[in-house]
């Protein structure tokens, strides 16, 4: 397991990357958005960035805007979204990433029919795909919760499109998630990614861990039963600090406190 973090897109992506690598993350998940991490943007400061991911010998994932459709009810709207989609793919391949994520429709549910809505999304995703698979990339969808997109919908997306999951301990959690435990059963082998933050047990929040009422102690330990990838802790705190202590608080639940205290020591003290 290797633990990364996800850019603010206010914040230059070079001094993100920089602050992450000397907090000790593995990779980064840069989210493509506007405006610091626009993909013209990116794609222009290409080698500052590829200079300073090289110089912490990191990872790099990429992230599309939760807020592009992949079910607009407007098909002219739609195709400019997934033309953006395209340009972000090629900032993320610029960069060297091999996965990307987009997330499942986030427009309220009640302005088409449920049915119109995942037939336009598996339609999407699977024009995606082959766009992502072009450039290299893997897509991987990110689940919300039930009202934007639910488990039984994720099977026949899957059952459809071959892409994978990646999965959103924090929103499984929300009051209208379907529980961790129950994506860990129905998709074992789908799971590409994770990303991991806590809330209330009702909205969505991405809270340091252990700052709101989230069971992430069972998350992980029911994650760590079948899964051995790459976790970003999605924290979107002003205070960095928080992003650090989550780090410990995560490296503790997974390897247990000794491992943790050593793998401080070899790091130099960094972490
Ligand atoms: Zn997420």
């Amino acid at each position: 397991m290797i633990i990364g973090a996800m850019n603010s897109p206010k914040r230059g992506v070079v001094e993100e990357i920089a602050l992450f690598g000397e907090m000790g993350f593995d990779f980064v998940e840069i989210t493509l958005e506007p405006p610091a991490a626009l993909p013209e943007r990116v794609i222009a400061n290409r080698k500052a960035i590829v200079d300073v991911l090289h110089s912490y010998n990191f990872g790099v994932l990429a992230h599309c805007p939760w807020y592009f459709s992949v079910a607009h009810p407007y098909e002219r709207v739609q195709k400019a979204i997934v033309e953006e989609f395209k340009r972000a793919f090629e900032a993320a391949a610029a960069l060297g990433a091999k996965k990307v994520t987009a997330h499942t429709e986030w427009m309220p549910p009640g302005i088409q029919e449920r049915a119109v809505m995942v037939a336009r999304t598996i339609e999407t995703v699977g024009k995606l795909r082959g766009f992502a698979a072009e450039l290299g990339l893997e897509l991987l969808v990110e689940n919300a919760w039930a009202s934007s997109f639910s488990i039984r919908e994720f099977k026949r997306l899957f059952s459809e499109v071959d892409v994978g999951l990646t999965l959103d301990v924090g929103h499984a959690s929300t009051a209208d998630g379907e529980g961790v435990e129950n994506y860990l059963r129905e998709f074992r082998r789908r799971i590409g990614h994770v990303h991991l933050h806590d809330n209330d047990g009702k909205r969505d929040q991405h809270l340091p861990l252990g700052a709101g009422k989230a069971d992430i102690g069972s998350a992980i330990r029911a994650l760590k039963a079948q899964y051995d990838g790459t976790i970003t802790l999605e924290i979107h705190s002003e205070d960095r600090d928080y992003l650090r202590l989550s780090k410990d608080k995560l490296e503790i639940a997974w390897f247990g406190k000794r491992q943790h205290e050593k793998n401080k020591e070899y790091a130099g003290g960094r972490g």
